[in-house]
Formats: C-alpha cells, structure tokens, sequence
C-alpha cells in the first residue's frame, strides 16, 4: 500500500496541472479547482470561515510534506518544462526547516493547520514572518547555551509565496498597518504578505497561512528590528510592539485579500490588539461618530459584548510569564487615547494598577475561552474565577500522520485491521486482537529497533563530529562523553533508553531526575543495568535561570559517568528542533515528563510519543492525567495531592525537587526491571495499549472536531458528520480533576 492509496488526486494529474497562475501569483502543488474552492470559502460573503492567530507556527518541512512525498512516490523529479522544473527543484531540493517557532505553541499550531487541511476545514491562519526566524541553539560544555539568529530564505523555501498585488502584478502585495515612529508619533507600517500552503495529505485541499513580512524598505528601522525575531525580548518595548504588530495587522491583511470570516480564533492573547480595532470600529457605530474618547464605560462594554461573538480564545499556559501584562507608561507611548480608553475598562490588572492585563483582556471578549487539557481548565478557573463559567477544555493533540514515524506507519499500511488510519486515527480504537497477534508484536518491535537505529546513528554521528570538531573551533564540545566514546565504543540503541525534550523553563525541571546522582547510580549498579538519557531543548535567551538548567545538565554528566561506572550515559542533543523531536519520540523507549504540577498545561511530545507507542513516564500534569490510562500506558511518579493556590506557585521553594525525585527513584527499579526482564510482555503491552488508548484521543482530528464546533461552521450535512465523528472520539471537557 502506498502513501496515497486514498488519495483522490491519484488519477492521470500530472504535474502540470499542479501550477495554479491567478492575480495573487503562481503556486505550485494544488490543482486550479482546489486554489478555487479554498478562496471562494474563505472570501464568500456569508463569512463561514475562522482566522488562525498565532506568534508562531511550526511546520518544518523535513518532518512532513505531503507534496514532495507524492511527487516522489510516482517518480515526479524533474520536467522538461523549465517553469515546472524549476518549481520541482525547489520542492525536492529546497530548504526544509522554516524557522518561525520557538517550541509547543508553535508547533501545536502547525499540527492543528494539517489537520483542519485534511479535514477540509475553511480556515486561515495569520503569523509574522520573522527573518531571523528563533534563535540557534549553540552548547558549550563551559559557557553553557549560546545562541544565534537563525537568518533563513524564505524566498529558497518551498510551499511559500509572496502574494502579488492583484491590481499591480510586477509588485508585492503591500498593507498598510496603523503604527508608530521612533519618536512614538502614529504612522503606518508597511507589510508585505507570504503564503505557505499547508496542503492536506493527498492534497485535496489546503490552509493558508499568511505571513506578515515587515521587513520592507520604507518601515523604520525599530520595526524592522522588531520583527526581526520571535520573542525578540530585549526591552519590554519591543515585546509590546511585536504583538502589536501582529494583532494590528490582522485587519489589513484580511481585507486586502477580500476574506470574509466571522470568527477569529486567538491563541494566547498575542494578537489581541485585533480585538481594540473591532470595538473601536463597534465604537463608532454606537457613537456614530470617531471620537472614541467620549464613549462611556457602558458604551465600551457593549461595543465589547458585541465583538465578543467573534472571538474563541485558548489560553495555553497557567505559567505567569505566558500572561501579557504592560505597563500603561509604556502603552501611553505606543498607542492613541482612544485605544487606551478601551483597556482602561477592559484590560484591568487586579494586582497592578499601573499595568494593563492582556491575558485578561482576551479572557473578557469571547465567546468561548478554552485551555489545553482538563486538569488545565481547572486551573485556569481558579485563576480567572469571574470568567469560571466559559471556561472549557478542549484538550490538544497532535497531527498523527506527521509523527508517527515512516517505519510505524508502513507497519500500520501493512495492517488490514488499520485500514484508513491515515484518514482515521479513530481507528486504532479497540483493536484488542492486534495486541495479541504474535506477528502484529513482533513487526512493532523490530519497527521500534529499527527506529532506535536511526537515533543512535544520528547521535554517535553527533558525538563524532563534536570530537573531531574540538581542535577546530572555539566551542568546547557539549557533552563529556564526545571525547571518552570513540569511533571503537559508540552508545547502542540495545541501552534502555530514556528522552527527554522540551523548552528549558524552571517550571519544566528538565534536572529534577539528577537531584540526586548517588542514589540514581546505586540503582544502576545494584541491577547492573545501563541507562542512555538524551535531553534536548531551548531556553529563551532572555531566560537566565532556564539556561542555568541547560548548565546544570551539561555538569552532571561526568559525575554521572564515573558514579556509575558507565552505566549512565547522558548526552544533550543542541538545537532542538521538529526533526530532532521525531527522531526521539519514535527512537527512545520511554519518554520522561517531570514538569511541576499542575504547570505543564498540556504538553505535546509525551503525545508524540505516545502515537508511536512509547510509553510515558511522567509527572501526573497536563495530557497525561488524561492519557495515563492507570498505568496501562506508561508510568507516574510525583505529588498528586489536591491543587490549591499555592501549588500555582514558580518559586523555587516549591518546586518539590526532593518530593518528586525521591518518587522518581523508587519507580526506577521497576521500569528498568519491565524493559531489561520482560519486555516481550509487560513493557510491550504498556507500549501497545497506547496505539488503542491514546492515538484516537490525542491527535489533531479530534482536536479540530472540537474547535470547528466553538468556531460555529455552517458544513454540508457529510462533512458536519464527519466532523462529530471525530469530535466524539473523544469529550475533552467531561470529568473535573480533583482541585478544591
Ligand atoms: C512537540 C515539540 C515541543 C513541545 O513539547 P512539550 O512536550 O509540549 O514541551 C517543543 N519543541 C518542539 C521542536 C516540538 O516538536
């Protein structure tokens, strides 16, 4: 079976009919009657369409390209037609990673935009175009993390065009965004606008997502600097002014392209500037007038509770720093009177009178507010008690076709029982027989040995390059262990192997397991048993006891080593990125999470994990209240009393090291006994049961089932349908986690 079989696309098209001309530009992978159908939804004056908003999307395209993996798969490489060669050239052989994410957010977002792709969901997704994309992530066993822009052609980058100006073809299309100079005088901004396409897999339909690119000539230099790079945080000026110019463009960019949807979906509350130029338009109505500065508190609430109906916004971290909050000198200097009339009665800061509250701010004008997982929605209730009651979970997932790695997936295509999963990841529900089938067990084993392979290659390859590196540059290798392996004496993916990745915030305790190195190699040594750790991520540059955390990892690696006579390898993979985490979410045996509860919101690689039948072993926090099945899918370890204020607290006093790392090791002996005595059994089980448990939960389709419902979509009778379908897989909001 091959990747398309499904596809509809798979008759006589040929590439040719790939090349889409109209006024916008030429785009290359979807067909003239796709280009249609999505324009025509998204500009159709009923407005049945949503916008997207987020700072970041991830979506790099070594992980997942539907395009490429169907031009290959039928031999497309190459046309004698110098246009479509061209466009073939770029597409195989163009840069892969798009560097406009910074970590979960970024690439939840991708996930849900393939996702409403392939479920043919009429959407529209709005970002910046950031030129220095996220930083770099260099290490140095020394000086810890150092980083880098990431500078990064989008002009090279398949899937991405710069939209012409339909009146004017020879130039970009050119917005005008209502912003401030230097001396903080009101001005324009000029954007221009990129699309990538997020094409569905078999390319049937696809999401726009625009790019806001300010960095035309004519834009002073604070906004080109200020677009520069994602979370760019070098003055809390220049934080404020990046939202800005998200939040202020949104309008501009929609209505120059004739897009007509009703609802905006906010993601944190970054761009709700979007929502200070909707009532400030409502303001108007009401006073039939523009001076705004006249309208009284009750005039202000109403154009508010008439905006409200177009807003859905997820809140996507109980964690302080996540929450917007800025100071009104600060605002006085980059916004009119009129703007700050309406935050003045809407973005109140209980706790701050000098400062605006923009998290509060979104959690006022809405239809609906959601957070990321149950146990979530409780906390985030408790933090916004006067908005308790619209409150919801629509717990996140991911998109499994891209993360369940080509070696599970030719398994799966191979699995009569499994077919559709593409399609489908309700599939796997139940499938009680399969993890019976002695040969179905066997296949997956060799399937996971196989991808263990893989990793290790990429690790030992890393290790090497570092070793071999040393003499060469002034960076002094990460990690302890490039200069005591050798080409002689690699790390072996037979090693029962623990990963480990995600952004290096405090709350995360990326170092919570090393708390206490003696009592880790006793356990070790006690069973002669090896243990591998791969840790990867970034902290942000700005966040200096995070990439303390980074420096605490790097130094006990050789402590660890010599502890434990070799037992515990430990090695810190720089420059986290998609294709590192796919690699290590289908390469490890278990994938450790020890946030400190109940901080982690959701989280998304233990979901990753998880549909690549890796168990979890982890803090009961975010999903994995959800996905812990009572041990049928992996491990718990830690504090799970009841939540209160307090638990809600970052300081360092409370983030329960000794508590959660002592339950920690007094689970250890019992994984590694599980992996190294019966993992034929026990070990196998736990791993299989997440394919039926967990894959029909935590993927991506369910997820858009549920939003397409809070985005209010008028579908034909089929496609609602199908949407129910996938949104009854699973009923996020049901069931209250234990929090007084
Ligand atoms: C999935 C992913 C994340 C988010 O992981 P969490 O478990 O939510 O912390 C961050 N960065 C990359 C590159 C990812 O792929």
């Amino acid at each position: 079976m091959t990747y398309f079989s499904h596809a509809p696309l798979n008759g006589n098209i040929s590439p040719a009919d790939f090349l889409v001309k109209n006024e916008l530009g030429t785009f290359f992978g979807t067909t003239e009657a796709v280009f249609n159908d999505v324009w025509q939804k998204l500009t159709d004056p009923s407005g049945n369409s949503s916008l997207y908003i987020s700072m970041e999307i991830g979506a790099d395209l070594d992980v997942y390209n539907p395009l490429r993996r169907h031009l290959a798969d039928r031999g497309i490489l190459s046309s004698s037609a110098p246009e479509l060669q061209r466009h073939l050239k770029k597409t195989h052989q163009g840069p892969v990673k798009i560097p406009n994410y910074g970590g979960g957010l970024g690439v939840l977002a991708g996930d849900t935009l393939k996702s409403f792709a392939d479920l043919r969901l009429p959407v529209v997704a709005i970002s910046l175009l950031y030129r220095h994309g996220y930083f770099s992530q260099y290490v140095d066993s020394e000086l810890g993390q150092l980083s880098r822009s990431t500078v990064w052609s989008p002009e090279q980058t398949p899937t991405l065009y710069l939209l012409k100006d339909p009146h004017n073809p020879a130039m970009p299309l050119e917005i005008e965004v209502p912003f401030y100079t230097e001396d903080n005088q009101p001005a324009l901004a000029l954007a221009h606008l990129w699309m990538k396409t997020e094409l569905s897999s078999t390319l049937d339909y696809f999401v726009p997502e625009l790019l806001l690119d300010f960095s035309v000539t004519g834009n002073t230099k604070v906004i080109q600097e200020t677009a520069r790079q994602l979370y760019n945080a070098s003055s809390s000026l220049t934080k404020a002014l990046q939202r800005r110019l998200l939040g202020a463009g949104i309008l501009p960019a929609v209505n120059a392209l004739g897009i007509t949807s009703r609802t905006i979906h906010l993601n944190e509350q970054h761009g709700v500037v979007v929502v200070i130029q909707l009532i400030s338009e409502e303001l108007q109505l009401i006073l039939r007038h523009n001076n705004i500065e006249e309208a009284s508190n009750e005039q202000i609430q109403e154009a508010a509770r008439r905006i409200s109906k177009k807003i859905v916004y997820t809140i996507h971290t109980p964690v302080t720093a996540g929450h917007d909050r800025f100071d009104k000198k600060l605002y006085a200097g980059i916004s009119r009177k009129s703007c700050r009339r309406i935050l003045d009665v809407l973005a109140v800061d209980a706790d701050n009178p000098a400062a605006y509250n923009f998290t509060n701010f979104a959690m006022r004008v809405n239809r609906t507010a959601n957070s990321v997982s149950r146990i979530h929605r409780d906390v985030t209730r408790r933090q916004f008690p006067a908005f308790a009651h619209k409150i919801s979970a629509i717990t996140n997932g991911v998109h499994h076709l891209t993360w369940i790695s080509e070696k599970r997936a030719a398994l799966f295509d191979s699995i009569a029982a499994l077919d559709n999963w593409r399609k489908d990841p309700g599939v796997f529900t139940g499938i009680e027989t399969l993890l019976k089938d002695h040969s179905f067990r066997s296949s997956f084993a060799k399937t996971w040995k196989r991808d263990s392979a893989q990793l290790f290659a990429y690790v030992n390859a890393m290790l090497k390059e570092h070793r071999n590196g040393m003499t060469r540059t002034w960076i002094n290798p990460p990690n302890y262990l490039s200069s005591i392996l050798s080409d002689h004496n690699l790390l072996s993916p037979e090693v029962f192997t623990i990963g480990f990745a995600r952004r290096f915030s405090t709350y995360k305790r990326a170092d919570l397991i090393f708390s206490n190195i003696d009592m880790l190699c006793d356990i070790l040594l006690d069973r002669q048993r090896p243990v591998t750790f791969l840790f990867a991520g970034k902290a942000h540059p700005a966040d200096e006891p995070g990439k303390k955390v980074i420096k605490h990892i790097l130094s006990y690696q050789a402590e660890l080593f010599e502890k434990s006579n070799g037992l515990a390898n430990l090695i810190f993979i720089p420059n986290y990125d998609m294709n590192i985490a796919k690699m290590l979410v289908s390469g490890v045996h278990v994938w450790l999470n020890s946030p400190k509860r109940p901080l982690e919101a959701s989280g998304t690689s233990g979901m990753k994990a998880a549909m690549n039948g890796v168990p979890n072993i982890s803090i009961m926090d975010g999903w994995w209240v959800e996905g812990y099945n009572e041990g049928r899918t992996g491990w718990k370890f830690g504090k799970e009393e009841d939540i209160v204020s307090a638990s809600l607290s970052e300081s360092k006093e409370s983030l329960f090291y000794e508590e959660d790392s002592a339950s920690f090791y007094a689970l250890l002996p019992d994984v590694l006994d599980a992996f190294y005595n019966s993992f034929d059994s026990l070990f196998l089980d736990k791993s299989l049961q997440n394919l039926l448990l967990n894959i029909p939960l935590f993927n991506t389709h369910r997820m858009a089932g549920e939003y397409a419902d809070r985005y209010d979509l008028a579908l034909a009778g089929d496609h609602q349908e199908k949407m129910n379908y996938f949104a009854k897989l699973y009923s996020s909001d049901n069931f209250s986690i234990s929090i007084e």
